[in-house]
């Protein structure tokens, strides 16, 4: 059994006492331990919002071409790392091996990539009106992040912060904390200044909330659940601290009657399939014209046999475990309660995998007949799970996408990509992929509506950590 990871504060890592508490990490294909972190505690908070706000006039003083620097070096240690980073994020959330190494591991790099060529972009002090504006780091950024793409969301949002000139206290998710143990590793090893950089591993109520509430951050970057996002913004609103929040989804695929049916249910199926269907952004409303229902429920079965889940350490897996218990009993619930409901079970369902041993395993499930009363059609899941609807018209299909608290993603298919651009438009959320286009790191992602304030990737993640000055009167100094 390996000792527990410590904390990462002002440049060292702490060793955790003997008699320490300690948070186990379950590989939910087995639900035997995988590794353990210290479970932090207020105190913990507070030596990490020290060290970062000591830390934060050096590091915003530094060039910008030094911290672009360190992020390049920090993107091609991932990549020198991609194999013991995809290991770690198998065996601690599930994800099959090969996804996590391209889509986990790869995106996350990519992430790093196109915000360093945002920060190359970044314009200088400019004349506006009678002033000269500048653009300057927020400050103390604090960063709490889920366990589904664990990494990908660690690195939008330390490595924007970072390139900003903001110092960084992250609280990774406890569900899956040992890929961010591992990037850690990494980050010491670029010799940054101490206090930049630091981890707290710790639970929501015990680190999550007290580094929302001190008054010593400036800044709180959250990616998780809605519920928790409201929680995360209560805590900051006590000293009014910028709060960007990345929230859930029930993102809808609306398919117009002129689309391949075949390819279009095996690209829908992938995004709400992929990662186990623990996606924001996967689309898990299919809104299909009613008049072509039976074919469609055809094609999405035989789309959904190909994503049988099996041990994420096998090389042609691809479908993993649910992430941990906890999320496979939410997901049956929610299957469960769909049927219920009065929707159509057309393949998997909420039953035990016994074949598959003990672990977090569920079939890969899609429901026909789903009407917008039904709680499935509003609910997120965060699991594999599909949910078709039949629409009457073109209006009606964008009403029906509409129709949702939520506003992350969606996606368009038609014959004539100009007609589906123009349904598009009409869609309320914050990204949108014509013909199965997925996400692009490059661009602004974000939501509408309850999905979220703020946007993340590129130009647009990276001045979320930046404040505007106004110098008046010093226009042509
Ligand atoms: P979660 O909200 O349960 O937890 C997210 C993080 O918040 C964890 O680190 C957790 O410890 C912490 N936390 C919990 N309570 C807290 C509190 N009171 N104060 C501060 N922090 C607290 O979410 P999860 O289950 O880890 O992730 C799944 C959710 O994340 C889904 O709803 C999913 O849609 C969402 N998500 C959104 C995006 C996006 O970009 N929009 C991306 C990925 C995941």
């Amino acid at each position: 059994m390996t000792s527990p990871f410590g904390h990462y504060i002002d440049g060292s890592w702490t060793r955790p006492a003997p008699a320490a508490p300690v948070i186990d990490v379950l590989n939910p294909a087995t639900l035997r331990t995988a590794g353990s972190v210290a479970a932090g505690d207020r105190d913990d908070v507070d030596r990490a919002v020290r060290a970062a706000r000591a830390a934060f006039p050096e590091w915003a003083a530094t060039p910008l071409s030094r911290r672009i620097q360190a992020v390049a070096d920090l993107a091609v240690a991932l990549e020198a790392n991609r194999e013991r980073l995809a290991l770690t994020l198998a065996t601690e959330m599930g994800a099959p091996l090969t996804f996590a190494r391209q889509a986990q591991v790869g995106v996350a790099i990519a992430d790093l990539e196109a915000l360093i060529d945002a920060a190359k972009q970044l314009p200088g002090p400019r004349p506006v009106s009678n002033s000269l504006v500048v653009s300057e780091p927020v400050g103390v950024v604090a960063a709490i992040t889920p366990w589904n793409f664990p990494l990908h969301q660690i690195v939008l949002k330390a490595g924007a912060a970072l390139l900003a000139g903001c110092t960084v206290v992250l609280k990774p998710s406890e569900v899956a904390p040992l890929n961010a143990a591992v990037l850690t590793e990494l980050v010491d090893e670029l010799g940054l200044p101490a206090g930049v950089f630091n981890v707290v591993f710790g639970d929501g109520a015990s680190v999550g909330e007290p580094l929302c509430a001190h008054p010593d951050v400036d800044m709180v970057t959250f990616t998780g659940s809605r519920a928790v996002g409201e929680r995360v913004a209560r805590s900051a609103a006590a000293t009014i601290k910028k709060v960007a929040l990345e929230l859930g989804g029930k993102s809808a695929a609306v398919v117009l009657d002129d689309a391949d049916v075949p390819a279009t249910a095996e690209q829908v199926v992938r995004s709400c399939f992929a990662n186990t269907g623990q996606t924001c952004a996967a689309l898990t409303r299919l809104l299909v014209p009613r008049a072509d229902l039976e074919e469609w429920h055809k094609a999405v079965v035989a789309a959904t046999a190909r994503w049988q889940p099996s041990d994420p350490l096998i090389y042609d897996t691809v479908m993993g475990p649910l992430a941990s218990t906890v999320q496979l009993k939410r997901v049956r619930e929610h299957i469960e309660r769909a049927l219920a409901d009065g929707a159509t079970l057309l393949t998997g369902g909420p039953d035990a995998l016994p074949e598959l041993g003990p672990g977090a395993y569920i079939a890969p499930t899609v429901l026909g007949g789903v009407t917008p009363g039904m709680r499935i059609f509003r609910e997120e899941v965060f699991g594999p799970v599909l949910a078709v609807t039949g629409y009457d018209s073109e209006d009606q299909a964008v009403e029906l996408a509409n129709d949702s608290d939520y506003g992350l993603s969606g996606g368009v298919w038609s014959a004539d990509p100009q007609r589906a651009l123009g349904v598009a438009k009409r869609l309320r959320t914050g990204t949108v992929g014509i013909n199965g286009a997925g996400l692009d790191v490059g661009a602004p992602f974000g939501g509408y509506r309850q999905s979220g304030i703020g946007r993340e990737c590129g130009a647009a993640g990276l001045a979320e950590f930046l404040e505007s000055k106004t110098v008046m009167g010093a226009r042509d100094l």
